[in-house]
């Protein structure tokens, strides 16, 4: 279905990013990676994609919360591949605190990670998508996209304001063959969140099961992590052309969460 077409992922290395990579490679993409993590793993995760799946996988290191940085993936990710077609950005963050306590350097890290690395790769990507009368964006925000929680300001303020760029670009483009969508997902068991429930265990002296329970039923009431390639699944949605006229909306995949 993807045959041809080059999909950059943000945040790829791990997690959520990681299975969008898997899923869009399967169904015929080249890949551009990003995202940190052991430089031996990424390397196999590269080239299992180019042997399983026979597309072309690359991948660039960037710091997500460096313009420049950002900058030079995008040019690379060109020269590699040629115009990104399907841009997913994904690379996020979390600090889990009260506002008044809330360390300021990890304010600025999540709105440069979680929000305007997004701006940037936006930016960057649409003249070409433009250009060949067809794009796909999808930003990953959040349930934190449309409510709060306690504790979590910057990455709440960070992912309200990527479902208003959503908007915003998606009203940019409107018309030229590229959308741009928003996922919101709940509760998703990848390294992000197993932090918060290393946190809820030792705190409450639980053992790692039953804080995963509590951690989830808390504000899911289908109790049930989303999965990474549940996600991905929708994406590959979003990149057929069923959702040709799919632009600027914000999906909710939270088990319920938001419809309280
Ligand atoms: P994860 O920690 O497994 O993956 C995060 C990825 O981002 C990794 O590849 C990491 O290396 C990369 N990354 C982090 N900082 C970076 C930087 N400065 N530059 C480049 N790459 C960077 O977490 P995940 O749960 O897969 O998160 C992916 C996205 O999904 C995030 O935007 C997160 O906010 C969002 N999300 C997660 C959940 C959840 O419950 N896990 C729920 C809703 C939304």
């Amino acid at each position: 279905m993807l045959a041809g077409k080059t999909a950059l992922i943000t945040g790829s290395t791990s997690g959520i990013g990681k299975a969008m990579a898997e899923t869009l490679a399967a169904a015929g993409a080249n890949v551009a990676l990003n995202g940190f993590g052991d430089a031996a793993e990424i390397e196999a995760q590269r080239e299992s994609l180019e042997t399983q799946f026979q597309v072309k996988a690359s991948y660039h290191a960037a710091d997500m919360s460096k313009p420049a940085e950002i900058e030079a993936m995008m040019a690379a990710a060109a020269d590699t591949h040629g115009p990104i077609d399907i841009l997913i950005n994904n690379a996020g963050i979390q600090h889990v605190s009260d506002i008044a306590d809330f360390p300021p350097e990890r304010w600025d890290a999540i709105i440069a990670v979680n929000l305007s690395s997004a701006f940037h790769t936006t930016r960057l990507a649409l003249p070409s998508m433009r250009e060949a009368g067809w794009g796909r964006i999808i930003n990953v925000a959040s349930v934190h996209g449309l409510v709060a929680s306690k504790h979590k300001s910057a990455y709440v303020a960070a992912k309200h304001g990527i479902v208003g760029l959503t908007k915003a670009t998606a009203l940019d483009a409107a018309g030229s063959g590229v959308t741009c969508n928003a996922l919101c997902p709940g509760w998703v068991l990848t390294a992000l969140v197993q932090k918060q429930v290393d946190a809820l265990a030792e705190q409450e002296g639980l053992d790692q099961e039953t804080a995963k329970t509590r951690l989830v039923s808390e504000k899911m009431p289908a109790s049930q992590f989303v999965t990474p390639e549940q996600l991905a699944g929708l994406t590959l949605f979003l990149c057929g052309p069923n959702a040709d006229q799919m632009s600027g909306a914000s999906l909710p995949v939270d088990g319920a969460w938001t419809a309280q």
